[in-house]
């Protein structure tokens, strides 16, 4: 996918514009898949990153499986074509009803607190469960990379291990997997192989398991030189530590991870068309045709974001503060340095896969933009950007039968 082919896209589907490239997709998938080379390896794809029904159907076509936290990201799998038996369902605090009607969709439950458990396993005790657990690591202090720290409200803690046991007794439940998520960027693989041995830990006390759920956390690049996990190194060591606990409990288990940011992140280029250049006292500001409502990112967590200027690659670099139209606070990036921009530019945002379109909101009553698929050398559209009917299809106007003068004068 080449600056060209971006360019084109933005002429064919107008700008704001996400794109996601396919083979950047599948890359990252056999990446992954190479670097565990485990009896069985189970890749569920974390859905809420980006659920365009077309991104999940070219991961099913590889195999992958999908991780779901609402009965609707089940829907949207089911209606990918994803079977239901491969796809997990990693709620956090969401009701026993919802709980049941995925159960009734076949996929698999993952419960992350022991008051749902002993609901779910009182009323379905034949339904085999998969438990998430809460392994308490940190690593210096530094909560960005800890591993479910001690005030998450994730998983069951590690430390109600003998209440947790005595339920799945009391209940007669099944318990088929055991899994933990870090929720955070994986930079320390020594951490996440220490939490990783408390997982094995917990995992013994399981006579049923068929399978071990290492979460993600994965972390990608955003910037030339940034530090990313070195899946490799990961895959190298942690299958070796899966081996020996499979050999010790005396059976071949899966492996499994639930990768979102890694599969799409680097897939995804934004693109976004510049409205104005304006000059102040103290930079010179490119504004563009989106903001925050689209690409919330930057404003919500202060992540960065690569931009390029698509349109002028070639030419003398300058400074920028990149700014959205919303009208609050909706900075991109400051101080860029970004071949020089002129109006009418298209300008490229790396990184735009994941938590990206997903979190995209109508806030300004702006549409939420299209969406392509850069697959087999063609541009092809997955969503088509909303219309003024998008913004009002579920709006139900009440017919005032006053007039504004009688509502005013009335005591
Ligand atoms: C969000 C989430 C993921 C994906 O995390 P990434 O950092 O995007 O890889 C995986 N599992 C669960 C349970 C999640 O909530």
């Amino acid at each position: 996918m080449t600056q060209k082919d971006l360019l084109s896209i933005t002429e064919e589907f107008d700008s704001p514009v996400y794109v996601y490239d396919a083979d950047k997709i599948i890359s990252q998938y056999q990446r992954l898949t190479n670097a565990f080379k485990v009896n069985e390896l189970r890749i569920h794809y974390a859905v809420k990153a980006l659920s365009n029904i077309s991104v999940l159907k070219l991961l099913n076509l590889l195999g992958c499986g999908l991780d779901t936290v609402s009965v609707q990201e089940v829907r949207l799998g089911l209606k990918a074509g994803v079977d239901p038996s491969k796809i997990i369902y990693t709620p956090n605090g969401v009701s026993l009803e919802e709980i049941e009607e995925v159960v009734k969709l076949g996929a698999q439950i993952n419960i992350d607190n022991l008051s749902v458990l002993e609901q779910f396993g009182s009323r379905h005790p034949e339904i085999p469960v998969c438990i998430r657990i809460n392994p308490h690591v940190m690593a210096g202090g530094n909560s960005k990379i800890s591993v479910g720290h001690i005030d998450s409200k994730f998983g069951i803690s590690i430390h109600q291990m003998p209440h947790l046991l005595r339920i799945v007794e009391n209940t007669g439940m099944h318990i088929n997997g055991i899994h933990m998520h870090t929720g955070s960027d994986i930079l320390d693989i020594g951490v996440f192989l220490y939490a990783s041995e408390i997982l094995f830990e917990a995992a013994r006390n399981f006579k049923e398991l068929e399978f071990i759920d290492f979460g993600s956390g994965f972390k990608v690049p955003y910037r030339e030189g940034d530090i990313e996990t070195d899946i490799e190194d990961l895959g190298a060591q942690l299958t070796e530590k899966f081996e020996k606990f499979c050999k010790e409990y005396g059976r071949e288990l899966a492996l499994a991870f639930e990768p979102g940011k890694y599969l799409v992140s680097e897939s995804g280029k934004f693109l976004a068309k510049v409205n104005v250049i304006k000059q102040t006292t103290s930079t010179v500001f490119a504004g563009i045709d989106t903001g925050f409502n689209h690409l919330i990112r930057p404003m919500f967590y202060g992540s960065h974001h690569e931009i390029t200027n698509i349109s002028n690659p070639e030419a003398k670099p300058r400074f920028y503060s990149v700014v959205g139209y919303i009208c609050e606070t909706d900075t991109f990036g400051n101080n860029r340095r970004i071949a020089e921009i002129r109006e009418g530019d298209i300008l490229s945002f790396s990184n735009a896969g994941a938590y990206c379109f997903s979190m995209a909101s109508n806030f300004n009553s702006r549409y939420r933009p299209a969406e392509v698929m850069w697959y087999n050398g063609k541009a092809h559209l997955i969503r088509e950007r909303e219309t003024f009917e998008d913004l009002t299809r579920h709006q139900i106007e009440i017919n005032f039968e006053t007039s504004p003068k009688e509502l005013v004068d009335k005591e």
